[in-house]
């Protein structure tokens, strides 16, 4: 195979609102990625916008000037978190995926994670970010939310435990946070909360969640 034409540059955009644009912002990321002649641009498998084929030098300008599309990093927050559409735009919507998806991104620790940790925040039973898959999901039903820890989606997959149902909003990100506290502090440097959850089992994780 010849490999003098693959471009392997690019970069991934952080902090787009969980994929969700308004016309209008998309018009104006859009009219940076023409400036800048960015050859092909990606919607990537976590609803981030990936940049495809641009040269290093030129990140630096195309990050700052999309800065004003692009929610502030919180310090050792989680790795990113995907929301469906939710109640507003989707008929089968339960609950508002977008508000619980934004209040999980603004989580921060005490330190940084070893490991990724995803999270995926569905408005129904139908799943469609995939949260059994996620190391922090989150499905909702006319009751409330479900909150299932450890999952994974990789080449290990594994399926998440279901550490509690029936939840409020702010229940979930309470409960989230102390999840994924306890896996800070008690999981091996580098290993995800699906090997973590293999090592010590879901009643010990509820144990200390729930003292
Ligand atoms: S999970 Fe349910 S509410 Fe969300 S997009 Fe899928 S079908 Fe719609």
């Amino acid at each position: 195979m010849n490999n003098e034409n693959i471009k392997q540059n690019f970069s991934v955009i952080p902090g787009l609102n969980m994929g969700l644009f308004s016309p209008k912002d998309l018009a104006g990321i859009l009219d940076i990625i023409n400036r800048y002649d960015v050859p092909a641009t990606k919607i990537t498998g976590a609803q981030r916008l990936a940049l495809l084929g641009v040269e290093k030098e030129q990140m630096k300008a195309i990050h700052e000037e999309l800065k004003p599309f692009i929610r502030e990093s919180v310090p050792n927050g989680v790795t990113y978190v995907q929301a469906c559409p939710g109640q507003e735009w989707c008929r089968y919507g339960k609950a508002d995926s977008f508000a619980l998806g934004k209040k999980l991104e603004k989580l921060s620790f005490d330190e940084p994670f070893t490991a990724k940790v995803k999270v995926g925040v569905s408005a129904c039973r139908m799943c469609c970010t995939e949260p059994y898959l996620r190391d922090v999901g989150l499905y909702a039903s006319k009751s409330g939310w479900t909150l299932v820890f450890g999952g994974n989606g990789g080449g290990r997959p594994r399926i998440g435990d279901v550490v509690a149902k029936k939840l409020s909003d702010d229940e979930a990100v309470d409960l989230a946070q102390k999840c994924l506290t306890f896996y800070q502090k008690e999981a091996r440097p580098t290993s995800r909360s699906s090997r973590f959850m293999e090592r010590i089992g879901i009643e010990e994780l509820k144990k200390h969640v729930f003292e």
